[in-house]
């Protein structure tokens, strides 16, 4: 990252590594040319030690590329083991020394005069980073408010897959729940039981159980939560149940939390002005954000097999 500039020096573009400024596209590709992408979003995090930087689930992110880009029919020029390998070449070309997001996007290149069945049929692979600090054991909380606008479904958009499209949906229902004065949306399922946030998933706790929406609730696949629930299971001890979820229970929890990437483990204290539990961050959700934020930072051995070490000299990705 140079000093200077918000933007990392390199981004990976069009096959090899570009220099950030070299980087553009012609203004009448606005539009088309997102409108079927699909994309990831992945964190680096810092260990203890200096040097050492750490990609969390980066082979699960880009397996998850590899099969969005298949669901929208997007040509795949490389492997996972070669993004893989890409990916890390990027981190360490631009020197990256902090927590940081990674946002690769496949899209459609060459939109002029396509009809909907060609466009992505020549797909172009960006991958960009930016820095992004860690909220994990801030202490930091939110607000949520059940949307008025229902999670897309199955017959309609393929929730599972991140597809750019599929966030129109999420963002009307962000903009609802701030404009409402609630920090996120919950949003419901066209069956009317709960999915999940508009850019992270949902799990609660009831009776010391962990209970969270299963996939077939028209969530996204989603590699936190998966973590979280091994995670929750392995290392505290926990039942994890993977089920529908009825609107009620969520004002009738314990403890309510989103997780995801960009989420990581957030609290949700209130749901429709409910109080949840003690309205404070509840000690399931702290035990799980001890135990997350450790197998981030590398202080996790059992989990070592998460983790992609960016520089040399940290231990190897198993
Ligand atoms: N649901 C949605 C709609 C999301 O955008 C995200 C963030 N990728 C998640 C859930 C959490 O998924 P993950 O843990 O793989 O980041």
């Amino acid at each position: 990252m140079n000093e200077q500039s918000t933007h990392p020096e390199y981004v990976w573009w069009k096959g090899g590594m570009r220099r950030w400024d070299e980087c553009t596209v012609h203004v009448t590709e606005l539009g088309w040319s997102t409108v079927g992408a699909v994309f990831e979003g992945i964190r680096a995090y810092t260990g203890d030690a200096p040097g050492e930087l750490y990609v969390f689930r980066l082979r699960e992110h880009l397996e998850r590329l590899e099969r969005s880009m298949r669901l929208v029919r997007f040509a795949i020029d490389h492997s996972v083991d070669e993004l893989i390998a890409i990916t890390l070449d990027l981190l360490r070309a631009n020197d990256i020394r902090e927590d940081t997001y990674i946002r690769p996007l496949a899209y459609a290149a060459d939109t002029s005069g396509k009809r909907f069945s060609q466009l992505g049929t020549d797909g172009e692979l960006l991958i960009n980073t930016h820095p992004m600090a860690s909220h994990l054991k801030s202490g930091m909380t939110q607000t949520a408010k059940v949307s008025s606008w229902r999670r897309i479904s199955e017959d309609v958009m393929p929730p599972r897959i991140k597809n750019l499209s599929n966030y129109r949906n999420s963002q009307l229902a962000s903009m609802e729940a701030r404009g409402d004065g609630y920090d996120t949306a919950i949003l419901l399922n066209h069956q009317g039981k709960v999915s999940e946030g508009p850019g992270a998933c949902l799990m609660l706790v009831a009776g010391g159980k962990v209970i969270t929406p299963d996939v077939g609730s028209g969530i996204l696949e989603s590699i936190t939560r998966d973590a979280l629930i091994q995670l929750a299971r392995e290392v505290l001890g926990l039942e994890v149940i993977e089920r529908e979820v009825d609107r009620t229970e969520l004002y009738l929890a314990d403890e309510v939390f989103t997780c995801g990437t960009a989420a990581e483990i957030t609290p949700i204290v209130s749901i429709d002005k409910y109080q949840i539990g003690t309205g404070e961050i509840g000690a399931v959700t702290r035990a799980l954000e001890s135990v997350f934020a450790d197998v981030l930072r590398g202080r996790e051995a059992r989990f070592a097999h998460w983790r992609a070490p960016v520089y040399a000299g940290t231990p190897a990705m198993t």
